[in-house]
């Protein structure tokens, strides 16, 4: 038993199916991961389609036998999910739309000033924290190659978005580095960071106090 459903009857009784691409890449994720995760996922549930009407996980056209566009994949660790997204976010596979994963996400597409294919927040209410979700283009639908997904791990994209948050603490908290100068909110843990945060630490007396949390929150004697 695979750990997804590739073609059926939806809530409201239509066809559907995934297209080639989404087939070939959960075929490759139970390849790799076989382990079945509760939110692994393709077709929408009612619940799903109530609350997010237009979602990729919708067979679409909305009426009739459709095409489901999205899947979910469970994780059980952060890193697990960066080393299976890392080499795809690289590929710049033109087949996907877009990937969410905690509280991130990358695009085909530029959005802002941020390029495609690289890491951007994601401020949707669904953190997706145990799963990530990958959309794909039509043009995946028939087009089912082999997608460069990896086991490797790679959490520093992720990381950076948590420097970044300390980076922005520090700032607010006016700490500044060893040049007395604000910090660069770059996502990029260097010798200025360090300096920062090392002299934010030292205002703490002699007890080892946390004036800056990673989560970058700023607290007294935490
Ligand atoms: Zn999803």
């Amino acid at each position: 038993m695979g750990r997804f459903r590739y073609s059926g009857k939806n809530w409201e009784g239509r066809d559907w199916t995934v297209g080639d691409g989404t087939k070939a890449f959960g075929q490759q994720i139970e390849a790799s991961h076989p382990k079945r995760r509760g939110t692994d996922g393709t077709v929408a549930s009612k619940g799903h389609d109530q609350g997010s009407p237009t979602s990729d996980h919708r067979p679409r056209p909305f009426v009739g036998p459709g095409i489901v566009r999205a899947i979910d994949v469970g994780v059980g660790s952060m890193s697990e999910g960066m080393g299976i997204l890392e080499p795809l976010r690289l590929s710049r596979d033109k087949r996907i739309k877009y990937v969410m994963f905690h509280s991130s996400m990358f695009s085909s597409y530029p959005k802002g000033s941020t390029a495609p294919y690289t890491w951007r927040r994601y401020s949707g209410s669904n953190p997706h924290k145990t799963h990530f979700h990958k959309s794909v283009h039509p043009a995946a639908d028939r087009n089912g190659s082999v997608w460069e997904i990896g086991t490797s791990g790679g959490g520093n994209i992720m990381a950076s978005l948590e420097v970044i948050d300390t980076q922005k603490a520090l700032n607010e908290a006016g700490q500044t580095d060893f040049e007395g100068k604000k910090l660069t909110e770059d996502g990029e843990y260097g010798p200025r960071t360090h300096s920062a945060l090392v002299k934010g630490f030292a205002g703490g007396g002699g007890t080892h106090r946390h004036p800056i949390s990673l989560s970058g929150q700023t607290g007294e004697g935490g």
